[in-house]
């Protein structure tokens, strides 16, 4: 197979997917997959050399109380326990009021790099002097003023890197209501002459930083001791929640934990972000950066309040937009922007925030007590008895039977496949005999 194309991305789309269908060999069951493109157009015009659209289950997040407003929020993503697992620590956390959020300005940091400054720290000195006349010109370029945003502060420092000192400049700017990475790339490409006159050193880099620590959202709640107990644990209520605060206790302390903890937030943030098409890489990006600015650690964090009830809490940047990007480009996007009902990007940071907390919560409950693999499993269960060739007809008998029977496995998925299978064959027939 050779994957050199000439001029692919110049072909209308089906014209791609008879490519491909050609050069893989494909089945008709993957080219009928592929070309059944929802939005097909529309993606067309949002990515490079488009032959079809993958759907991802779109579901919808219950019991969120935010700020004291009742929300629904959509999630996209194909991981089982994902939705539910957000359901169930928004419920937890309705009962003593939801999340209380707390969200910083939108600024977004774009990046000068300048190499072969002579006298780097003197250079530094220069930009401060002049920063006022820098931020102008970045201002001038027409985005983001007439919205109420703009660049706001000019900073520089040097840093020392593998290949000697260089000279940073940060342009710190307001992005309102956009994600702000294309506003902020046309700032700092802007800016960057000026600063090359300034240090006497050339401009390398010209770009955003995805590590948004001015971009902050917070969110957190409470739950009552008793919340957390459950007929069938061997905790009570006051032992979960000492269990989860250990839980956390190792996040804090051990970043091989700590890695699956923001995980678990980010299965939360990354699905409604996919719901909504913003950039979940800027998302995924941050968090990380911004979980790692003390030696990486966990971007919630568990207490024990004063009145003994479990303190949950979550800081983490959210650099997403209302404007922009494929967010307002895409029908079901739109369709989901709809659903939140949610116009300002500074609320949509703080249902990020309060999503990414009652999504760990879940897990963070479930771990501190049965463990995850029992809900995981029976939520599972139906992927696994798919890849095990459970048809339409059959998916969900089989699935129900591996979930009554405590025992979600493939080998056992394979099993009640031919087992049933056989049953609906020989039903089959019984029924073409009888006619
Ligand atoms: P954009 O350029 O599409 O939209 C921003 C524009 O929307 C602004 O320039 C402004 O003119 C307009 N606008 C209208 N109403 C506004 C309001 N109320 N507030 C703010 N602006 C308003 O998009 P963007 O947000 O600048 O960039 C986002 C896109 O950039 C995403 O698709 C992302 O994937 C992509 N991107 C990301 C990176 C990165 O994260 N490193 C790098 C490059 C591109």
């Amino acid at each position: 197979m050779d994957s050199r194309i000439p001029g692919f991305y110049d072909e209308p789309r089906e014209r791609r997917l008879e490519l491909i269908e050609d050069r893989c060999d494909l089945s008709d069951e993957a080219s009928d997959a592929i070309a059944a493109a929802a939005h097909g157009d529309t993606c067309d015009q949002l990515s490079e050399n488009v032959v079809g659209t993958i759907a991802f289950p779109l579901s919808v997040a219950t019991n969120f109380v935010i700020d004291g407003e009742d929300v629904l929020v959509p999630m996209a993503v194909e991981e089982s326990s994902v939705v539910a697992a957000a359901s169930h620590g928004a419920k937890l956390a309705r009962q003593t009021g939801g999340f209380s959020t707390a969200v910083s300005d939108p600024h977004m940091i774009g990046q000068v790099q300048l190499r072969d400054v002579a006298d780097p720290q003197a250079a530094v000195a220069r930009i401060y002097e002049q920063r006022a006349a820098i931020r102008e010109t970045a201002n001038d370029q027409g985005v983001l003023v007439s919205h109420g945003g703009g660049c706001r502060e000019v900073t520089a420092r040097v840093v020392d890197t593998p290949r000697g000192e260089m000279v940073v400049v940060h342009l710190v700017v307001d992005v309102r209501d956009a994600m702000g990475a294309n506003a902020v790339n046309t700032m700092v490409e802007a800016v960057a002459p000026q600063i090359e006159d300034l240090t006497g050193g050339e401009a390398v880099l010209r770009i955003l930083s995805n590590h948004a620590d001015r971009r902050v959202a917070r969110a957190r709640c409470t739950i009552q001791p008793e919340t957390l107990a459950r007929e069938d644990s061997e905790y009570t209520g006051a032992e979960v929640r000492n269990r989860i605060v250990d839980a956390w206790a190792l996040a804090a302390g051990d970043p091989y934990r700590a890695a699956t903890h923001n995980k678990g937030v980010l299965n939360g943030m990354d699905a409604l972000a996919t719901a909504t098409m913003n950039d979940w890489r800027a998302i995924e990006a941050g968090a990380h950066a911004y979980a790692a600015r003390d030696g990486y650690g966990p971007l919630s964090t568990y207490e024990v309040a004063e009145d003994g009830a479990l303190s949950c809490s979550i800081a983490v940047p959210v650099q997403v937009g209302t404007v922009g990007g494929a967010t307002r480009a895409h029908p079901t996007a739109r369709a989901a922007m709809e659903i939140l009902d949610v116009d300002a990007a500074g609320d949509l940071a703080g249902v990020f925030a309060a999503v990414g907390l009652a999504e760990n919560l879940a897990s963070m409950r479930a771990l501190a007590d049965e463990g995850i693999q029992a809900g995981h499993m029976r939520l599972h269960a139906k992927n696994v008895a798919r890849d095990a060739g459970a048809d339409d007809d059959l998916v969900e008998e089989v699935a129900a039977r591996m979930v009554a029977e405590d025992d979600v496995r493939a080998g056992r998925a394979r099993e009640l496949v031919a087992e049933l299978g056989e049953e609906t064959d020989r039903g089959g027939e019984a029924d073409r005999g009888g006619h």
